[in-house]
């Protein structure tokens, strides 16, 4: 017997989670999780979280950032090469 007891709704919004973050989803998929994230604070919480690190990345890619902000993200990530 399994020790992980979460909801199938919970499973699929996690399996659709990252298409969702980069919009890749059709109309009735993104419905599907937002109803879902509108009723769940669990999922609801890591898209935040999801979406947050998905800001900030694409911020670091697209424009020249700051020596500060750059510093910050060599910390987060510190085994890859960004410039
Ligand atoms: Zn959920």
């Amino acid at each position: 017997m399994s020790t992980q007891a979460r909801p199938e709704p919970c499973l699929q919004a996690e399996r659709c989670m990252q298409a969702y973050v980069d919009r890749a989803l059709s109309v009735e998929e993104v419905r599907t999780v937002e109803e879902h994230l509108a009723v769940c604070p669990t999922c609801a919480k890591c898209y935040s979280f999801e979406a947050g690190m998905r800001t900030v990345v694409r911020q670091a890619c697209d424009e020249p950032c700051p020596d500060s902000l750059r510093a910050q993200l060599k910390k987060i990530c510190a085994d890859c090469d960004c410039e």
